[in-house]
């Protein structure tokens, strides 16, 4: 920019709330803004004014400004004002070191009512009410005016200009693709629109742009980002929406470590520049393998704000030979059916109650265990345990020190297949590190995953189905794994060596969340044939799913591979948010339904006619019940 920009006064205002300080006593001012709260002394009025920017104080006096302070004396909280007068420093002793502007306040010799409200239907001036949650949906106007959703739109608003900074510093360029397209599955259902002018027809809304960002770098875009709308129909829980809004990316002449190195720059800059505040744990990012991630901490999302890792006991409980004889059936069991027997340690947990060791029984259950067994290592470090009558003095003692449990800790121990041992354990760890508060909430704990398994047996279709993106590459030494067993690439079999072959695919995980996830894409048509042929598909049949990537690849596909990054799981993890409904400013409810705009809603009898539609069946309402206005209203 040449000029600087221009300032944020208006005819309405020469300042913002947010801006008056003691050099500015003595000048004239003009502020507008809403009622934040307004306190009547008789002589004095006091009037808290506030804008996105900050609260000032206003202060209107009877014998001084008799025509100020009649409007002042009829305006209600929310109203919208315009003010004017001069700037004085507060009295001594009535600074409000809270507030930026608390040291002065303005004195005001006209005050306008720009516009009235009616009396909101939940305290827009109090941090701390809880209000229902459809109540502020529905008011979301009102919802927004409040200082917490304020600070983390703005917040989002940092996020995505820092996104768009790093992008562009780096050779990216933004490409808007469009929403109206044909489907591009990523697992869900897709959202379908008919069309009026091809009667019959329907667009889908994008599950991702995957497909258009890869014809991209067949157009030679070399580097290509957006802040991309999504579109998935499926159940929603706490942290999906119908629509959201995903960071996505694609680089040309890449290999993993090119996507990976770069995404992980990008992600450090940004989150520097959108959160400063915050220290990263490590930059830079653990990578481990999806086996290793799952062996170490049973999830391919673990937390590494926290150690916590599940410990394989089997070394202890064999014997020379390695056949298992802990002398507990059921460990021995778990290791002769070839499955695990592994624990974790809950520091400073040895003091459990019967009910507390009963209570993490129950929610390792409730993961799917099939039991919970347990080690206390008391003071003095004797062993307590129901087990050690089974194990002995010398086992129990060993699976303590292998566990590196201390005097004081609860050593918890599963046994069962391999997947469930991993899982439960790994779920198990979540659940203890809330409970013990071992997360440093304030910390940012960036890691890797990659190399997951490239497919999944789906029995029903007799096929491997792609665990991730059905382009992913292989890891290039697992190449030769991909062929069926049986020679023919159109049988595949679940004995096919393709069950061990590994994708060239990467999730970015943040303490405990998937925040993304991307791979290197096959773009040789030899290898890709003989992956679909694996999925099940013939060519043919891809091209009638995938034809526009599969034709655009006989025109000279470069090599790529690219990423996709959640924009509100970000902004939600970065504002100490679990719920991504509060750095969205317009989300939907978890049955789908916007209650402010009341959509979904039936079309209009002419919109089923332009369309050629008919609907059969019961139209079923949004199912969001709102109380009136004047049913909730708190006093002001
Ligand atoms: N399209 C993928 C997704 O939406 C991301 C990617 O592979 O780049 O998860």
């Amino acid at each position: 920019m040449t000029d600087p920009a221009p300032s944020l006064a208006t005819p309405f205002r020469s300042h913002t709330c947010g801006e008056l300080r003691v050099d500015d006593e003595g000048s004239e001012a003009s502020l507008a803004g809403w009622v934040h709260r307004r306190r009547d002394h008789g002589q004095l009025i006091f009037l808290d004014v506030r804008d996105r920017h900050g609260i000032t104080q206003v202060v209107v006096d009877r014998t001084d400004q008799p025509a100020a302070h009649a409007t002042a004396s009829r305006v209600r909280n929310e109203f919208v004002l315009g003010l004017r007068g001069r700037v004085a420093r507060r009295l001594p002793g009535t600074e409000n070191p809270r507030l930026p502007t608390g040291d002065v306040e303005l004195r005001a010799t006209h005050v306008t009512v720009l516009n009235e409200a009616r009396t909101p239907p939940f305290y827009v001036n109090d941090p701390d009410a809880p209000i229902d949650e459809t109540l502020r949906l529905k008011y979301r106007y009102l919802d927004i005016r409040r200082e917490a959703m304020q600070r983390r739109l703005l917040l989002r608003s940092r996020l995505v200009q820092a996104i768009r900074e790093v992008h562009h510093a780096s050779g990216f360029i933004e490409v808007e693709t469009p929403t109206l397209i044909k489907s591009t599955p990523e697992g869900a259902r897709d959202f379908i629109v008919p069309s009026r002018l091809q009667p019959g027809t329907v667009y889908a809304l994008p599950q991702s742009p995957q497909q258009l960002k890869q014809i991209l770098m067949v157009g030679g875009i070399d580097r290509y980002f957006q802040i991309a709308r999504c579109y998935r129909d499926e159940d929603l829980r706490g942290d999906r929406q119908p629509e959201f809004t995903q960071l996505d990316l694609e680089m040309s002449f890449v290999d993993e470590a090119a996507v990976m190195d770069f995404a992980e720059w990008m992600v450090v800059e940004v989150s520097r520049a959108t959160t400063p505040e915050r220290p990263i744990q490590d930059a830079p990012f653990p990578r481990l393998t999806y086996e290793e991630a799952m062996e170490r901490f049973g999830s391919d999302k673990p937390d590494l704000r926290y150690g916590m890792e599940l410990v394989d006991l089997a070394p202890a409980l064999v014997d020379d030979e390695g056949t298992p004889a802990s002398g507990f059936r059921v460990f021995d069991e778990a290791l002769t059916g070839g499955g695990r027997v592994k624990a974790i340690v809950a520091r400073g947990m040895g003091g459990a109650t019967r009910r507390e060791i009963d209570d993490l029984t129950e929610t390792a259950r409730r993961f799917g265990a099939k039991g919970l067994a347990w080690a206390a290592v008391e003071p003095g470090s004797a062993i307590r345990s129901p087990i050690a009558k089974f194990l002995g003095d010398e086992r129990t003692a060993a699976i303590a020190e292998r566990t590196g449990a201390a005097e004081g800790d609860l050593i918890l121990m599963v046994a069962d297949d391999a997947d469930t041992t991993s899982d439960v354990l790994g779920r198990l760890r979540v659940e203890l590190a809330g409970r013990l508060g071992v997360a440093d909430p304030d910390v940012l704990a960036y890691c890797w995953v990659h190399r997951f398994p490239m497919y999944q047996w789906d029995a029903e279709g007799g096929r491997w189905d792609a665990t991730h993106n059905p382009f992913s590459d292989v890891v290039p030494e697992d190449e030769p794994l991909l062929v069926t067993k049986s020679g023919d690439p159109a049988r595949p079999s679940p004995e096919d060596a393709a069950g061990q072959a590994r994708a060239l695919q990467y999730d970015v995980v943040l303490n405990g969340w998937e925040l993304g996830g991307g791979s290197v894409r096959i773009h040789r048509r030899d290898l890709l044939e003989r992956s679909f042929g694996l999925q099940g598909y013939s060519i043919e049949q891809m091209h009638e799913r995938f034809g526009a990537v599969l034709e655009a690849f006989e025109y000279g596909a470069p090599p790529h591979g690219g990423i996709a990054l959640g924009i509100d799981r970000w902004a939600a993890l970065l504002a100490y948010q679990t719920n991504i409904r509060e750095v969205m400013a317009f989300p939907k409810t978890q049955s789908g339904a916007d209650p402010m705009l009341e959509a979904p809603a039936p079309p209009a009898p002419e919109q089923y006619a332009e369309l050629g539609l008919r609907f059969v069946g019961t139209p079923r309402s949004t199912g969001a019940t709102i109380p009136a206005a004047s049913e909730s209203q708190p006093r002001p």
